[in-house]
This record gives structure tokens, sequence and C-alpha cells, in this order.
């Protein structure tokens, strides 16, 4: 379990004004000095939480709870008193690195090391000049530059990732992870790189697009099962999701990725996939825990990454 410091956890209270983080989740009213809402921590029908702007606390004067804008975040998210850090320091854009969830004691480091360095080759190459076509594809289906940084979309190209990768990594590796071929060639070429992230948020695959209209491609590539990505636990958004899926109190499950990234377009960000599989028992653990509404959204032809 990571460490954090005082100076850490003072930071994150700082940054975060209990009344705007309260007032995020549940409807406020001033009077006087305070606040009150309708307390979630008991059946309450009548404002009887106070939140302090100067004190930077909040109180129930029915059910007792009370507390700091932490403890109120783990609380009324269910979550641990890390994960709250975390959600606070994102929220407040601080980029502490509370690493969380770092698979730096993974057996798998590795693996996870060179998904981030392909992560960031595919997305680099999309900003230069080999990627205007695939810049111009991406725009005709009105997906903008923010809605491409959002989800990590890149762009593969002729080759040039197993060569490099290979001066650092064992080529046997680079082929095992599905990036490589025997001869050192890249698996994904010349093709729209959607990033698939773990439900810790750790780049693990990538679902390849083909954009240039060239006879007898497949459309889609998709990365094999390996050590670090198995299809049937991942939920493909899941890790952005969570925040919006416990705000809303709903999780819209879709079949396939690209209805995730339309309805983000859209303003809906409670939205996950499934990565070609059915729905699994092990999606249904991860969704059980958040205890909110599911919403199906799923096709029949299993079609819908169009
Ligand atoms: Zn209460």
């Amino acid at each position: 379990m990571a460490k954090i410091d005082e100076e850490t956890i003072r930071k994150i209270k700082e940054s975060n004004d209990i009344v705007e983080v309260i007032g995020y989740y549940l409807s406020l009213t001033p009077k006087g000095k305070n606040y009150f809402s309708v307390c979630p921590f008991h059946d309450d029908h009548s404002p009887s939480m106070s939140i302090s702007p100067d004190k930077q606390i909040y109180r129930c004067f029915v059910c007792g709870a009370n507390g700091n804008v932490i403890t109120f975040v783990k609380d009324y998210l269910k979550v641990s008193f890390l994960e709250a850090l975390d959600i606070l320091s994102k929220r407040a854009n601080l980029n502490l690195k509370l690493n969380i969830n770092e698979p730096d004691n993974s057996p798998y480091k590795e693996s996870y090391d060179i998904y981030k360095l392909a992560l960031s080759y595919y997305k680099n190459n999309l900003n230069t000049k080999s990627g205007e076509e695939a810049r111009k594809y991406l725009e005709e289906r009105n997906l903008t530059k923010e809605t491409i940084d959002y989800f990590d979309i890149g762009l593969s190209l002729k080759s040039g990732l197993s060569s490099s990768l290979a001066k650092t990594y064992n080529k046997d590796k680079l082929i095992a992870l599905g990036l490589a071929r025997e001869d050192l060639s890249d698996l994904f070429t010349n093709r729209i790189m959607f990033t698939i992230r773990d439900n810790h948020g750790f780049p693990v695959a990538f679902s390849a697009r083909t954009y240039q209209n060239l006879p007898g491609e497949p459309k889609y590539i998709n990365s094999r099962e390996t050590e670090i990505f198995k299809k049937g636990k991942v939920l493909y958004n899941f890790y952005r999701a969570k925040d919006y899926i416990r705000k809303e109190r709903e999780v819209i499950i879709n079949e396939g990725f690209m209805e995730v990234i339309r309805l983000h377009t859209i303003g809906i960000d409670n939205a996950v996939a499934l990565m070609g599989t059915s729905f699994t028992t092990d999606h249904l653990e991860i969704i059980k825990n958040l205890k909110v509404k599911v919403v199906l959204n799923l096709d029949q032809d299993h079609d819908s990454n169009r």
C-alpha cells in the first residue's frame, strides 16, 4: 500500500473546497455562514447536515456523521481513504502521482512498461506529418482533439515500434505481448490505435482500425490476450467512468468501445464497454461493488464498432 505523507494530505484538503466538493454530489442551501444539505448518511428528509466553509468540515445534527472533505468523499462514495485521496487529487489537477495502483511490485511490471511506451509512441505518431490522413479520418467522424486525447487514440506507422523497443526489451517478450513479429516488424501497421486500459487505468491492449480502405484488410485487428490482458476481466473505460458512475448512480454497459466514445462526445461519461466477450462473472463483480443501477446497451449483431 502506498504511504501518503501529512504534507500531501494537507495539500489535497487545501485544494478541494468542501462546499464545492459536497455541492458536486448534493444540493446545498446557504444559510448564514454555512450551507445545509439533506444528509446522505441517514434516511433524512429535511436538511440536517451543515457544511462550514470556514472550518472546512461537515456535521449532521441527527446521525452525527462528520468530518472533512476527504472523509466525505470516502464515506459518500464508499471508497478507501487512498482512493478518496486519489479522486480529490485528480479533481484538483494536483498531479501528485499517488500511485495507489501502480504495478511497481507486479511481476508484470515490464509488460506494463512496454505498453506504456507503445501508447506514447502511437499517440505521438498521430500528431506528426504522417498522421495527417488519420487525423482527417477522425475529424470526419466528429472525434475532436479533446476526445482523441481523452481516449488515448493513436496511430501505428509502417514500422518502427518493435525495432526500437527491442533495443531495451527481449524480442520474445515483445512477440508474446502481441506487438512484434518474429522478424521484429510491427504487428500493428498503418492503423488508428484505440487504447484499451485495464480497470486500474494501465494500457494493456489495442484495437487497431484501418482507415485507408485497403482491399482485403480486416477492419479491426485486436490485441491477443496476454499476461496483462484478459478480455473477460476488462471493461473498456471503467477506470475513467468510475467516478461518473458513482455520481450518476448508474452504469451504461455497451457492446463496443466506439459507443463509449460516442457517448462521451455528447457528454455521457458513465459508460463502459465489453471487449468482444459476453458479460462475465468477473465483470459482474466489478459492477456489483459499485452498487448502482445497470443499463445494458447491447445489440444483437455483435458488430458495433463501426
Ligand atoms: Zn445524518
